[in-house]
Parts: structure tokens; sequence; C-alpha cells
């Protein structure tokens, strides 16, 4: 797709009815490696949302009553442009967010395959028949399409997030306005170039993009048309998005803040649970709604498992995500920063002990390098927020009930992590811990196949899996009348 990296202007305008749209009012997409703007994109206000609801309503009629194969033709397409292109795009995505390159590489290729997940799944879409109580009724279910979706996401998985929300829409003969988060429009702007190529009808997809997320989002959940919000991103505008919703009852998919354990047992497989710990704390530099936020170490194995995982933290390569071998690209704004580096004082003053890392100073830009630290407590900020950052906390514990009390005592319920070999406890652990999705010597737990979502005040509704699609579908029941006037009793055996 050399269009991709042509001197075209098509990366900056927003895009409504398979059109582009440039507008005089832009706002900067900054990389974050670098501090510098990469481009501008088109500022959307009232005006440009309310025409992509209205295209997105009027592409509704036809694209509803299309057949899921035929559906599903478009989104391989779609889905195999993607991956041809995924070098590509990648790169835009790791200039626009900070990712390593290799890591942008993988959420592309993650990201692409809820497409080619969800383009099968919708030919699955099945109603049911119900046995009747009643021998002159038929009672039977259908599925049909909610109607016009609003996606709103968010910056730290800029393909990844928006194609969990896409692509059952899409699949399930919904249409779609995408507001993309203002900090990485243009991964979302690709994806709606080669949604064009691959043939999506025009309307079906609208992405306005927009640095007044209020104004657009007041506006999506509030415009009778909407008729389902599905958000990824914080807890509070998650409320907010809800509260708005409320006047025109929308259905809802939050998925929102976490706050996750990670439970080394004494019994668990050290360089297993290292492993596991690694990749589920270090992921685009610690900015994942699942990434171990407490880690609970069993004091009998403490030493082996910081010895094991002190040095895998030190092979971490910070830097410029673009540049080869670096494993940990920057946070993604001075707020960023300015929060990890609060959070990380304030443990340190409660008595936390940094054993790897150094503190974080203004000079290295948004850089951080990756910290760990050990002795934390429950009164320490960072054990009740996300970190969203690349520092390890370190908790110590002793008995199997305390610490599961420890884990369960948050707001939250997205995910939570657990190493042992112990069947027994695998099993009471799994039931106990109150998260939506758990990982049993498994650090990285999301796959297109399996239903992603939270419980508590991270959210509801799933993405991924059956779950997945059903959140853009209702369920039509039929009661239908048998008899026929005039004709003798139709009666059989209707058990
Ligand atoms: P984060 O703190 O990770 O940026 P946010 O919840 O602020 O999380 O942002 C996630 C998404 O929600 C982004 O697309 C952002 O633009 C959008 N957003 C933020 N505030 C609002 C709002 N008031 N209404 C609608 N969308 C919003």
């Amino acid at each position: 797709m050399s269009a991709l990296n042509s001197a075209t202007a098509y990366h900056y305008g927003a895009c409504i009815d398979n059109e582009w749209i440039f507008l005089e009012k832009k706002f900067e997409v900054i990389n974050p490696a670098t501090e510098k703007a990469i481009a501008t994109v088109a500022d959307c206000g009232i005006l440009e949302t309310v025409q992509a609801i209205d295209a997105a309503t009027k592409a509704l009629a036809s694209w509803s009553n299309t057949t899921a194969k035929e559906r599903s033709e478009i989104l391989n397409k779609w889905f195999q442009l993607i991956i041809q292109h995924k070098e590509e795009i990648a790169t835009t995505l790791s200039k626009e967010q900070g990712k390593p390159l290799q890591e942008a590489i993988g959420e592309v290729v993650y990201g692409a395959s809820f497409i080619e997940w969800f383009a099968e799944e919708a030919k699955r879409s099945y109603g049911e028949t119900i046995p009747t109580p009643d021998f002159h009724k038929r009672l039977f279910t259908i599925k049909q399409p909610i109607g016009v979706v609003a996606a709103i996401t968010p910056w730290n998985f800029p393909i990844a997030m928006v194609t969990r929300k896409l692509a059952p829409a899409i699949a399930a003969g919904c249409t779609v306005v995408l507001k993309p988060a203002e900090e990485t429009p243009l991964s979302a702007l690709l994806l709606m170039k080669l949604a064009i190529e691959a043939g999506l009808p025009k309307g079906v997809l609208n992405v306005i993009t927009t640095s007044n997320a209020a104004l657009v989002g007041d506006i999506l959940t509030s415009h009778p048309a909407i008729k389902k919000i599905s958000f990824t991103g914080s807890t509070a505008v998650g409320k907010l998005l809800m509260q708005q919703s409320s006047t025109t009852l929308k259905k809802l998919s939050l998925e929102l803040g976490g706050n996750a354990p990670l439970i080394v047992f004494d019994d668990a497989d050290i360089e297993l649970a290292v492993k596991g710990t690694m990749i589920s704390k270090f992921r685009n530099a610690g900015q994942t709604c699942v990434c171990a936020n407490r880690v609970y170490v069993h004091k009998d194995i403490y030493l082996p498992f910081v010895e094991a995982l002190q040095k895998e933290v030190e092979g971490l390569v910070v830097g410029d995500g673009l540049d080869a071998g670096v494993t940990i690209g920057p946070l993604i704004n001075k707020e960023a920063k300015d929060k990890v580096r609060f959070l990380l004082l304030d443990a340190l003053q409660k008595g936390a002990e940094m054993i790897t890392g150094k503190e974080l100073l203004d000079d290295d830009g948004l850089f951080c390098e990756p910290i760990v630290i050990t002795n934390c407590t429950p009164s320490m900020e960072l054990s009740k927020e996300e970190i969203f950052g690349p520092i390890l906390a370190i908790y110590i514990f002793d008995k199997d009930e305390a610490v599961i009390n420890l884990a369960n005592n948050t707001p939250y319920g997205l995910a939570a992590y657990f190493f042992t070999q112990n069947i027994n406890r695998c099993w009471k652990t799994m039931e106990q811990l109150q998260y939506g999705m758990i990982g049993i010597n498994e650090g990285l737990i999301s796959h297109p196949e399996a239903p992603f979502g939270g419980i508590k005040e991270s959210g509801f509704g799933k993405e991924g899996g059956r779950y997945g699609l059903e959140e853009y579908l209702i369920t039509k029941y039929v009661c239908l009348n048998t008899r026929q006037r005039g004709k003798e009793e139709y009666k059989s055996n209707t058990g």
C-alpha cells in the first residue's frame, strides 16, 4: 500500500461516508519519543459528528440487510490488507504511541485477528427455537444488529482497541462512528483507509478525529440514532458516558480501569512466574489496563524470585520505539510521567525500597527506566490505582487467605494472575478472585476467541469470543400462533 506512505494528505482528514474531511481547525499528533509533532489532523466538532451519525444511520438500512457471508468477505479482505501492510501501520503506531516496533507489529497482527475471527463468527449468530408451553404457538428468537454504534477508544492500543469494537459491530451488521483517542488518531485513519480499499460501503464506518472528546462524546451519548456505546478508557469517563447515555437509554460496553494483582505462591515455577510477571507488567511500558499492578510474592520464594526478576528487568532497553533492540518506549505524555513519579515518591516515602532502577528525571523526556520496588503496603497510592508505567511493585505475603483478601480489596475487577503448581490451589484461588479474567501460570491472556472484560468498577460487557458479538446484537423473541381460521385444528408433538 504505497499510498500509505505517499505525500497525499489523507492521513490527516477525518472520514465520513468514505470521504476524507479536511478542516481549517486541526490538532497536532505528537511522537512521545521525540515530543515533536508528526502530523496534524482535522479537529471535528458538532457538525462533523452529526454528519457522521447521519451517514451511519443512512448506511444501516442496507448494511444490516446484507448477509453475514457478504460482510465476512469484506472483513476478510480488510484483514488481509492490514496483514499485508503490517510494518507500515506498525511504524505509524509506534510513532504516535511510542511502543517498540516489534511490539507494534504484534499489536497490528493481534488487532487484525479480531477482524478475521468476527468475520467468521457472525455467520453463527444463531437464534433458537424454544419448546412451547402451548400447542398453538411456536416460540423462537432471531438475532439482529443493534443499530448505529459509537466506539470511543484509548491511546494505549491504537489498533487493537479499535478492531475489538469495529470487527464485531460491522460483522453483526451494525454501522459505526469511531472516535479514536486524540493522542493516536493516525492508526485508526490507516484502518479506515484500508477498510475503504477492502470495499466497505459508504457510511458503514466513519472516523471522527477531535481534540474535544467531551463535546463529541456528549453528542454521541445523547443522539437518539446511536443505539450502543462501546468505550475503553478510564473509569471516570466511563461513568460519565453512562450517565450521559441514560436519557436515550443506550446499551453500553465499558472496558475501564484495572488494578491487577499477580500472586506468586510458594509452590510456583519461578521461571514461569518471572516470565509471566515480565510480560504482564512491562508490555507497552506498563501502559495496559491488565498490567500486573500489585505483585504479591510468598515470603519463602521471595529471594529467588526477585533475583531472577531483577536480571530480566535489567535486560530491558529503554528508547525510541523505532530504534533496534528497544523493549521499553516512552510514556505517552508529561501527565503520565508526572503521575508515575508521584506514585513512586509516595511509595518510597511510605517505606518502599527501590531495588532496580533510578529516580525519574525530567532530562529523560518521557522515557522512564523500569523500576522494581519492594516492601510495598496497601497504604501506598500505587496499591490503589493503576500505575500505568514501568514500575513493578512487590508485596510480600504469608497466608493464602490473606493474599486473596488483599488482592480483592479494590473497587476494580478486570484481570488477576497467579502462579502455582498445586491444582487445588488453582481451582480455589480462581474461584475466589473477584475479577473478570484470570491468568493461571500465564501473564498474557487476551485472544480474539476469548471474552475480555471486567466486573465491579472495571465495567461490563465483553470483547472477543462469541460474547463479543452478542454485544452488538439484539435478541428478538417471536411468538407465532399456528391456528388457522376455518381449518381443522393442527396438532403435533411440539415438545
Ligand atoms: P486515558 O486517561 O487513558 O486517556 P480517557 O478515559 O481519558 O483515558 O480516554 C479514553 C478515551 O475517551 C479517549 O478516546 C478520550 O478522548 C475519550 N474521552 C475522554 N473524555 C471524554 C468525554 N468526556 N466524553 C467522551 N469521550 C471522552
